[in-house]
């Protein structure tokens, strides 16, 4: 009797175990499949303004005719898209790899908001854009200047890239109980529920047919989340498709002396 039960337990484990196994090695070929997939995406986008460098050049060599200031400025935009792209992958492996320096000192998030809306004075100007940006009040925070301000921008940049009709951005901070949010709102097209998950993942996009329809590598809200986990965040969005997308984080605010 003894014997007979040892015997079930024991295969029990070993079914056990390889079930495990296998879910294992399930993961692992997932893994794989998508480390492919990312590197075959890498490739294309680094071939992709490659050839046109390549291509352009080669026109202009072989027929002096075509050596224009549009001509060459093609040239230019696309290898400051490949500077930006491998700017972008190099700045993600060293988020990721905690290798990134990260600093840790008090700054002004308020200032960090306003400068970064001047850079859109131009835009604001020539396309009518909307930015509002609605606060209560100068707020510190303990963090790095550079990187916040990396955020900052490029929440804002893909408010503007999915914009909607309004044209419309607003960037809202409010304090509470020792802690400052910021949310960055458009009226735009909005995100999928069943894609919400994906948007943070390195090179996602939502609409993979159109991959260059927008300018955008699919890896600026990667960067986002790598460093709001860096500033030990809350941060997340909310989407509605055709409604327009709230993407928001929280961090603790530097008592100031008369608190
Ligand atoms: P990129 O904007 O370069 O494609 P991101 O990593 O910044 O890459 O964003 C990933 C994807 O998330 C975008 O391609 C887009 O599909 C979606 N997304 C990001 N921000 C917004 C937004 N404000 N409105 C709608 N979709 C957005």
């Amino acid at each position: 009797d003894y014997d007979v039960a040892f015997e079930g337990g024991r295969y029990r484990e070993i079914t056990e175990l390889n079930a495990t196994l296998s879910y294992a090695a399930q993961e692992l070929k997932k893994v794989d499949s998508l480390q492919k997939e990312l590197i075959s995406n890498i490739s294309h986008d680094l071939r992709t303004p490659l050839t046109m460098i390549t291509g352009y050049s080669e026109v202009m060599r072989d027929l002096p005719g075509e050596m224009t200031p549009e001509n060459i400025q093609i040239i230019i935009d696309e290898a400051n898209r490949l500077n930006s792209l491998v700017t972008d992958l190099l700045d993600i492996s060293r988020l990721q790899s905690g290798t990134a320096d990260i600093k840790q000192t008090p700054f002004s998030l308020t200032n960090c908001i306003k400068s970064i809306f001047s850079r859109y004075t131009k835009l604001i100007e020539s396309d009518g854009l909307n930015i509002i940006f609605e606060h209560d009040g100068e707020v510190f925070i303990m963090g790095d200047e550079l990187r916040m301000t990396q955020v900052l921008y490029n929440l804002i940049n893909n408010a503007i890239n999915y914009i909607g009709d309004d044209k419309t951005v607003i960037v809202r901070q409010t304090v509470k109980d020792d802690r400052v949010r910021v949310d960055v709102i458009d009226h735009g097209e909005g995100i999928p529920k069943d894609k919400l998950d994906y948007i943070w993942d390195r090179y996602y996009r939502v609409d993979k047919e159109h991959r260059r329809a927008k300018v955008g590598t699919g890896l600026g809200l990667s960067i986002v989340k790598n460093i709001l986990l860096a500033h030990d965040a809350d941060f997340g969005v909310a989407s509605k498709v055709g409604e327009g997308s709230d993407f928001y984080f929280i961090l603790p605010v530097i008592p100031t002396d008369d608190e």
